[in-house]
């Protein structure tokens, strides 16, 4: 997600909330590049992490934390707590953006401009939300150059030059005309048509949409970004595929996503669902990882599909848009009754409204952060799991964590986990690695076995 989504974008925000983590997949390491924050590659198992009659996991948890550098573990931290403070500008420079819009009347100007062009509804409600993508992409460009490109550089969490960068933003930007012209179209169809019941029908509406770009994001959105190709290799595909087969999961391929192209971050997704459904490595986890690692990130992502998390995130999706768009109602009955007519807005149905909603749902979004952070973040615990209970690999599975350590701080307190962390603290993955062999010993030490 940039932060011209995350500001203005809002609607988009909250319907494709599925998507998200999968959008994400889009960054990882490039070949050759090793980030700024590189955590260390840990060769072998630390003496305090050994199978022994006094194995204790917080001393093994300890050991592995040990090992990171200090300098790597503050540029770490320092570059996932700029992350906080990036959720509260990007929410006010959004929320100003959009009062900019509405109160220099720009919005109903562009109305206007839309009406002048055609007399068909949905044809303007399109034209309008072009011209409001455009200006937005502009006004709020300054921050997301900041955000997307030079602090993403600045930590060497970036590979792209600002070319390509600058190409995948204006992709980005048709992507988000053509699908979110799409539901706007239907939205404000709804709006129109059942003006006294719009909120549940459009709530309906937004949650069959946002399925419906979930299922169809892992074969038409994201090769517009990078390239996606089965992997070839029996050395990595043949142990996974094994795992997976040994588990109940019908996967007969294993995909490679090139995220070098944008960044050095490491990871693996498990995207689509139904007949799209599949697990895709990406190739800064496949040139950087050992397989023992390898295992139980991918016994992590099989855990997201037996565990059905994409469907129980889909029930909680239709919860938050059920709730969020009778708020939505009410807020903007109340806020066109005060500033309506000052706006140029006629009512919900016109078009010109849409700052306002988006604003009122990136309210709704920013409160509702530690919230959505935690309902994930469990979900990624289970797999977790999940994913050592698959493999048995608790140490590769602490060499992973230590790697996502690059990008995410790995010993947060208590509250900061609970409002920011979309996933489990490194520390706290490693702990759980820890625990899990604490209780499996006997795997560990051969004289043990008959
Ligand atoms: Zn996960």
């Amino acid at each position: 997600m940039n932060i011209r989504k995350a500001s203005c974008i809002g609607l988009l925000v909250l319907i494709s909330s599925l998507t998200i983590s999968t959008a994400q997949a889009k960054q990882g390491p490039g070949p050759g590049a090793q980030p700024a924050t590189a955590m260390p590659s840990v060769l072998s198992v630390p003496p305090a992490a050994q199978p022994s009659a006094n194995f204790n996991a917080d001393a093994a948890t300890d050991a592995y934390l040990a090992q990171i550098p200090a300098d790597a573990s503050a540029k770490s931290d320092a570059y996932f707590e700029g992350g906080y403070w990036l959720i509260l500008w990007d929410f006010l420079y959004g929320a100003v953006v959009c009062l900019l819009l509405l109160n220099l009347r720009w919005s109903a100007g562009m109305r206007n401009l839309a009406e002048r062009i055609t007399r068909f509804k949905p044809l303007q409600t399109l034209i309008y939300w072009a011209e409001y993508l455009v200006v937005t992409f502009i006004l709020g460009f300054p921050l997301a150059v900041y955000e997307g490109y030079f602090r993403e550089h600045k930590y060497g969490l970036a590979t792209q030059t600002f070319g390509p960068w600058m190409g995948d933003q204006f992709k980005d930007l048709l992507v988000g005309i053509v699908l979110g012209g799409i539901l706007v179209m239907l939205l404000f169809g709804v709006v129109r048509r059942l003006p006294r019941t719009w909120h549940i029908w459009a709530a309906l509406v937004a949650f069959i949409f946002a399925m419906f770009t979930a299922l169809i994001a892992p074969v038409f959105i994201f090769p517009i970004f990078n390239k996606i190709t089965p992997l070839n290799d029996p050395k990595i595909t043949q142990p996974i595929l094994s795992m997976a087969h040994a588990n109940g999961i019908p996967a007969k391929d294993v995909y490679e996503i090139d995220a070098s192209r944008q960044s050095t971050r490491m990871s693996a997704n498990v995207s689509g669902f139904g007949s799209t459904m599949r697990i895709t490595l990406n190739d800064n986890l496949l040139r950087r990882a050992s397989p023992e690692e390898i295992q139980p990130v991918m016994g992590h992502e099989m855990g997201h599909y037996v565990l059905h998390h994409i469907y129980k995130d889909m029930l909680f999706i239709l919860v938050v848009i059920v709730v969020g768009f009778s708020l939505l109602r009410w807020s903007l009955d109340w806020s066109l009754k005060r500033w309506g007519e000052k706006w140029q807005i006629r009512g919900v149905g016109d078009i010109a409204v849409l700052p306002l909603v988006l604003l009122i749902l990136s309210i709704f979004g920013f409160v509702f952060t530690p919230i959505q952070n935690t309902q994930t973040r469990t979900n990624e615990h289970e797999a977790d799991m999940y994913g050592i209970n698959a493999s048995r690999q608790p140490d590769g599975f602490a060499q992973a964590a230590i790697h996502l350590g690059e990008y995410r701080k790995m010993s947060p307190g208590p509250v900061e986990e609970w409002i920011f962390f979309d996933h489990p603290s490194g520390r706290h993955r490693i702990h759980d690695a820890m625990q899990w062999k604490a209780e499996n010993l006997k795997l560990f030490t051969p004289q043990s076995n008959p």
